[in-house]
């Protein structure tokens, strides 16, 4: 059904259509301009240019390797939560909390009335895209996990600040609508943590995507999807993407009982490992899901954002991705479609 929509969209993909997650790793160089530039050594147009060689690396690699829908690499990123809010009016930098690991981040603090103040990723889109004929996926963060990773001091309750920020969301998603984008991704690692806020993060992703021309994709991650199953179908996105690696394997035993009714993006790659996987590891994982959906309702991807691996490992498993897909597209040919 959602190939239909993309292909009345002017998107016509492959079997097994293979993407990435989002953020790819930054190259040393970059990595220390960054911090050249936090301290005011270098200049934003020195920063950016380098940001830009970085994406364009990244671009003509994952057209190297094959990608399907290709991604920015958000080179110009640092925390996906941070870029947004420190952005966005409503706002204020905070002090500096430990997340996952030993990943350190000013956790932003909501002291007003949050406000999109214009587009925030749309010129690297635009520009993205201009580097390549193949799709380049919109990548915005969802106002569910803007809200959970940031403190509230404004809004009376973690929902109305949700939905504040889903309806700023929401016209991000318009700009890169209107700029050309087909396939937008929602980044919302935070989505299954609390099972009993669910109800309102789906009303948040009805703030953002109802009534627009776009095939949506919800990344999730780090939760027990099985506390949220089935009702996570009620998302108004036309793809989940879920990491498969690890736990989430025993959701595709959940599927026999409640069918999943969208497309899938199937994480096949683990992000934490530094073990680049073998071809028969990757087919193996897809086949699970061949074996409860059809395949034609599959894409394949990480588990989630590879920017914690080095370039090399990043790109060695992103080879590995496409070698498995090619040899699966030969096996299970048109017939599966
Ligand atoms: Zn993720």
């Amino acid at each position: 059904m959602s190939r239909q929509k993309l292909e009345a969209m002017g998107q016509k993909l492959p079997l097994l259509p293979v993407s990435t997650v989002g953020s790819l790793p930054k190259p040393p160089e970059l990595t220390e301009a960054r911090s050249r530039f936090a301290k005011n050594q270098i200049t934003r147009n020195e920063l950016e240019s380098l940001e830009k060689r970085a994406t364009e690396f990244w671009v003509q690699t994952q057209e190297e390797i094959g990608v399907d829908v290709l991604v920015d690499g958000e080179q110009y990123r640092g925390d996906m939560v941070a870029y947004f809010a420190e952005r966005m009016g409503g706002f204020q930098v905070g002090g500096l909390v430990r997340s996952y690991g030993n990943r350190y981040y000013h956790k932003p603090v909501i002291t007003g009335t949050v406000k999109w103040p214009g587009p925030l990723t749309v010129s690297w889109w635009k520009w993205t895209q201009s580097l390549t004929s193949k799709p380049v996926k919109g990548m915005v963060t969802g106002p569910y996990t803007i809200m959970d990773w940031s403190f509230n001091d404004h809004y009376p309750r973690r929902q109305t600040a949700c939905l504040a920020l889903a309806r700023e969301i929401r016209k991000e998603v318009e700009a890169l609508i209107e700029a050309g984008a087909k396939i937008i991704q929602i980044d919302e690692p935070a989505m299954s943590v609390r099972q009993e806020e669910f109800p309102f993060a789906i009303e948040a992703t009805h703030l953002v995507t109802d009534g627009l021309p776009a095939y949506f994709i919800t990344h999730a991650c780090y939760g027990a999807f099985e506390t949220i199953y089935p009702d996570m179908l009620e998302l108004p996105t036309d793809n989940l993407d879920l990491a498969i690696t690890h736990s989430a394997l025993d959701l595709l035993k959940i599927f026999e009982n409640d069918p999943f009714t969208k497309d899938l993006s199937l994480g096949v790659l683990d992000v934490h490992s530094h073990a680049v996987e073998s071809a028969e590891q990757v087919k193996d994982r897809v086949m699970r899901a061949v074996h409860v959906l059809p395949a034609d309702r599959i894409w394949v991807d990480p588990d989630c954002a590879l920017k914690t691996r080095t370039p090399e490992e990043a790109i060695g498993k992103m080879r590995v991705m496409m070698a498995a897909v090619r040899e699966l597209r030969q096996t299970l040919g048109n017939g599966a479609r």
